[in-house]
């Protein structure tokens, strides 16, 4: 075979087009430099599965791409064939069965949405236009994530191609390995992923949310609070906090302490609450909202406003259970430095439960802390573009690991899996792609 014969579509580097089609997926606007040899379009499995053998015999590798929401571009890998899986974005709902299956190119909002729309919920990202493929693969920090978990623990099963050009579904009875690696992987998963298989819940009965303002004078009264009122705060809500230059998108520099609430009963509701009504540096606060039932849509807007479109990234983060004492001086610095919004950091109060399910994600704790460092010209990369990756450099001794949904690993490398996992993920690799067709992360650590 010289030629790829498929019926998607096929672009090659000397296409008048070819620049725009690969960077046109992105939502990162930042260049990396990096262009496959060859993109392909699949418009069904058998096509994936001719790119494969074409890949093999042409000694080129595998990258692959569903929402293009990788703020890193993992899927932009010299010498390899990128594979667009735009197309792969159908979905079924099975109300009997309590199971979605759905492509990985779905956003999650929108299979969200219409779940909603049915009575049902899938705990997917806070973000439109991420794909599930890359969300799942990663973990998944999603609405109601405290109680319904990472993503990746409600995917049930999924569709596979794997390095040898075959179709097989995963799931914990049939080809497990595959099924451990996929939930954590993230983008150093060794498979092209076609289809998941996802257990749905019903539609909890209360979603919202309530939101204390703060002037950035008071961050170090703020994050003590935070600190110290996290282990308390019920698995119903997501509380975080988020510091800017532009509060609320209205104000000055400042503090957003948000609470995200799903909640079944009015009992529940009135507990999540709580802390805030309680908080003691409630007064310090220059607005205060009530808790208000919001529509998904109106979820998906308040989060969207922090990571406008057409914007250059540059993120980087950790997880850690280091103290107050030692965390604060570091958010104060992070504080001072911040470039303009819509860059941003993020305080999530994570807390999490004993995982019961074995997978390949196994490195979280009890915050998570993300430096989100945005812009809109790319001649400002230079001035803005390590501002994250350079604020976690520093505090890098107080880090338990990272998480790969907010990964800078082309800059700064730490650990996103337990060091028995890492080993068991090179087992597999070595068994299921032992020609190394598919990429690894950009860096993990030696
Ligand atoms: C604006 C924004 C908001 C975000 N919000 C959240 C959030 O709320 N919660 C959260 O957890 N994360 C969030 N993220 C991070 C996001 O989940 C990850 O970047 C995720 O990888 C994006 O998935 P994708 O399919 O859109 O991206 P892609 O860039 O297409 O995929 C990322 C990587 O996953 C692998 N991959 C993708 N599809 C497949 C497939 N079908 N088969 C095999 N491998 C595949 C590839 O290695 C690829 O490079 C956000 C990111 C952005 C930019």
């Amino acid at each position: 075979m010289t030629q790829l014969d498929v019926k998607g579509e096929v672009f090659a580097p000397n296409h008048p087009d070819f620049d725009r089609m690969v960077l046109g997926a992105m939502f990162n606007q930042v260049d990396p430099g990096r262009r496959p040899a060859l993109m392909v379009r699949p418009k069904q499995v058998e096509d994936i599965i001719r790119t494969v053998l074409f890949a093999r015999e042409q000694g080129l590798r595998i990258s692959i791409c569903s929402g293009g929401h990788s703020w890193s571009a993992n899927h932009l890998r010299p010498g390899s064939i990128l594979l667009d899986m735009s197309y792969f974005d159908a979905y079924e709902i099975d109300r009997d069965q309590m199971i979605a299956r759905a492509g990985p190119a779905i956003g999650g909002s929108v299979l969200l949405t219409k779940l909603m729309g049915q009575g049902l919920f899938f705990p997917a990202g806070h973000c439109k236009g991420v794909c599930i493929g890359g969300y799942l693969l990663q973990g998944g920090f999603a609405w109601h994530g405290r109680k319904l978990g990472m993503a990746c623990e409600s995917v049930l099963g999924l569709d596979i191609v794997t390095a040898d050009g075959r179709l097989v579904h995963a799931s914990a009875t049939e080809n497990p390995d595959l099924y451990w690696a996929a939930r954590g992987a993230g983008g150093g998963f060794f498979g092209i992923v076609v289809r998941f298989h996802l257990r749905i819940y019903p539609r909890p009965r209360y979603g919202g949310m309530l939101v204390h303002g703060f002037s950035m004078k008071h961050l170090e009264h703020v994050f003590h609070w935070a600190h110290e009122v996290g282990p308390e705060v019920p698995n119903t809500v997501e509380f975080q906090l988020l510091a800017s230059q532009r509060a609320m998108n209205l104000f000055g520099p400042g503090i957003e302490a948000v609470a995200a609430i799903f909640a079944d009963t009015k009992e529940e509701l009135a507990d999540a609450q709580a802390f805030m009504r309680k908080s003691p540096v409630k007064n310090k606060a220059f607005i205060r909202t009530g808790y208000w039932n919001m529509p998904i849509s109106l979820m998906y807007r308040f989060a969207m406003s922090h990571y406008p479109e057409k914007h250059h990234w540059g993120v980087d983060n950790m997880w850690t259970h280091a103290s107050a004492e030692s965390l604060i001086p570091h958010l104060r610095k992070i504080a001072d430095t911040m470039p303009p919004p819509p860059t941003h950091m993020l305080w999530l109060n994570w807390h999490p439960p004993v995982r019961q399910s074995s997978m390949a994600f196994s490195v979280e704790d009890n915050i998570y802390i993300a430096l989100y460092g945005g812009w809109k010209h790319a001649a400002d990369t230079p001035r803005y573009g390590n501002w994250a990756r350079d604020r976690m450099q520093e505090m890098a001794h107080l880090s338990t690991g990272i998480q790969l949904a907010d990964e800078g690993l082309h800059k700064r490398t730490d650990r996103f899996l337990s060091d028995a996992h890492y080993q068991k993920m090179d087992g597999i690799r070595l068994q299921r792609d032992p020609g190394q067709l598919f990429h690894e992360w950009h860096s993990r650590p030696v």
